[in-house]
């Protein structure tokens, strides 16, 4: 088979696995998107994914990011299959500088890497420049890694609402994590529940309330290749996957 075989068939087993791993803690598969995360990849091994149905595709970096939005423009022009999936939601999902906020603030879709109020003002600024809302979920740490990016969990409610009640072109719809990489994902598992009980309270108190302070909050990301299936047993409504897609990254 050659890669775009591959990559299609992929997609579909990833698939198989969210809808099973959902089965097992009792929720509907349609309530977890799969965001195709394409940092390194061709715009080639994109169009497999997109054609295999992927119209979420995630990028860690701002400058990989407009490089392919441009390719994937080019791709349009010439694939028909493409073009049937020409509504791509594009996901930033790495860190974010505030002074690349700019050049992403036309297109992306949800910015899952939110950590900080200074961050939020600038994503407020550039998207009410466009007269649009930018959605946004806040990117937690839960181990306490220092390497990572990220709020500490215990944060968290205080920042969301600060930029609930003070910018109003920045959408908080939810929580995004980033969980150490373990050998094996039950692990993680512990991580992931705390992750989703903190995001239970949170809807509890401010969204399924009246006049609550985040009627938006919906969403959470969590969960990569190796530990997407734990994750979605824990609740993920958004699942980041690489790897499982489009094989190792060189
Ligand atoms: C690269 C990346 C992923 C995907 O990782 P895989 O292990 O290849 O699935 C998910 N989330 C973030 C934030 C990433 O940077």
């Amino acid at each position: 088979m050659d890669n775009h075989g591959h990559i299609v068939n992929n997609v579909a087993e990833v698939r198989g696995r969210i809808a099973a791993a959902a089965a097992r803690a009792g929720r509907n598969p349609d309530d977890i998107t799969l965001v195709a995360v394409t940092k390194t990849r061709t715009p080639e091994e994109m169009a497999a994914a997109v054609e295999a149905g992927c119209v979420d595709l995630g990028e860690n970096r701002v400058q990989e990011y407009l490089e392919k939005r441009e390719k994937t423009q080019h791709l349009a022009e010439n694939s028909q299959k493409f073009q049937k999936n020409l509504n791509i939601r594009w996901h930033l999902i790495g860190h974010l500088q505030r002074n690349k906020v700019k050049y992403i603030a036309d297109g992306v879709s949800l910015i899952h890497s939110v950590d900080s109020f200074r961050l939020a003002e600038e994503i407020e600024t550039r998207a009410a420049a466009l007269e649009r809302r930018i959605e946004v979920l806040l990117q937690l740490n839960p181990a306490g890694e220092t390497q990572k990016s990220g709020v500490a969990p215990q944060e968290a409610e205080a920042l969301a609402l600060e930029i609930a009640g003070s910018l109003p072109h920045v959408a908080v719809t939810g929580l995004m994590a980033v969980v150490p990489i373990a050998e094996d994902p039950e692990e993680v598992r512990g991580l992931f529940r705390e992750v989703r009980a903190l995001y239970d309270a949170l809807r509890e108190r401010h969204t399924n309330v009246p006049d609550g302070a985040l009627p938006e909050f919906r969403r959470l990301s969590m969960g990569m290749t190796h530990d997407f299936e734990v994750a979605v047993e824990e609740g993920a409504t958004i699942v980041r996957v690489g790897t499982g897609i489009f094989g190792a990254r060189v």
